[in-house]
């Protein structure tokens, strides 16, 4: 059995006011005063990012590609979107992992509309993640519903964790890829890696 893309088991959300407090209470951890006047808004306006940052918890990827089309002329060869920015935040210190996803698929019959593709990016990104889980995830989602004859996803991220604390490492990039089904063979991941590294001038 494959095993399927693990849901986020729902929790009771804390009421504004909480979430508020408890912002309050990491600007004091900080060392600063809540209460001085050019922080007293900051504790809304960092609850509405968090919305914002996060409001992939109540989005079901696999909805989000249930609409397909048969009809596609025959068309078999690679489907890529590529140099797509992805933003999430690692959920290991909960501050932004910034870069570039590249997503392709070999159609079996059914293609999804590529707007598609890049929205089911957004709903993993807007979780707390590591990047390893979501490259895992959104291959495993496309395959899933799709079942396409193969899922190729590479992403190339900056770590903030990484470069702006600890260990300072300011231009290290991290990869890291999925292929499945026809793209696990050799010359079919190295045609991806070629594809994604072709500059586009339009
Ligand atoms: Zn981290």
């Amino acid at each position: 059995m494959k095993k399927s893309v693990k849901q986020v088991k729902k929790v009771a959300r804390p009421s504004v006011k909480e979430a508020e407090a408890a912002v309050k209470v990491l600007i004091a951890w900080a060392g600063d005063n809540p209460e001085r006047e050019g922080l007293l808004e900051t504790p809304k306006r960092v609850v509405n990012a968090y919305r914002e940052f996060f409001s992939g918890y109540d989005v079901n990827p696999e909805e989000v590609l249930g609409k397909t089309f048969e009809e596609v002329e025959g068309y078999n060869d690679i489907v890529l979107l590529k140099n797509m920015r992805m933003e999430s935040h690692c959920e290991h210190h909960m501050v932004p992992f910034i870069g570039k996803a590249h997503i392709a698929y070999i159609p079996d019959k059914k293609v999804v509309g590529i707007s598609k593709i890049a929205r089911l990016l957004d709903i993993f990104s807007k979780r707390l993640q590591t990047q390893e889980t979501m490259t895992a995830q959104i291959a495993d989602t496309i395959n899933k519903v799709l079942k396409p004859k193969g899922v190729a996803v590479l992403i190339d991220a900056k770590h903030q964790c990484m470069t702006t604390r600890g260990i300072h490492k300011t231009e290290t990039t991290t990869i890291t890829k999925r292929m499945t089904g026809d793209f696990k063979k050799a010359d079919m991941e190295q045609k991806f890696l070629s594809m994604i590294a072709i500059n586009s001038n339009f």
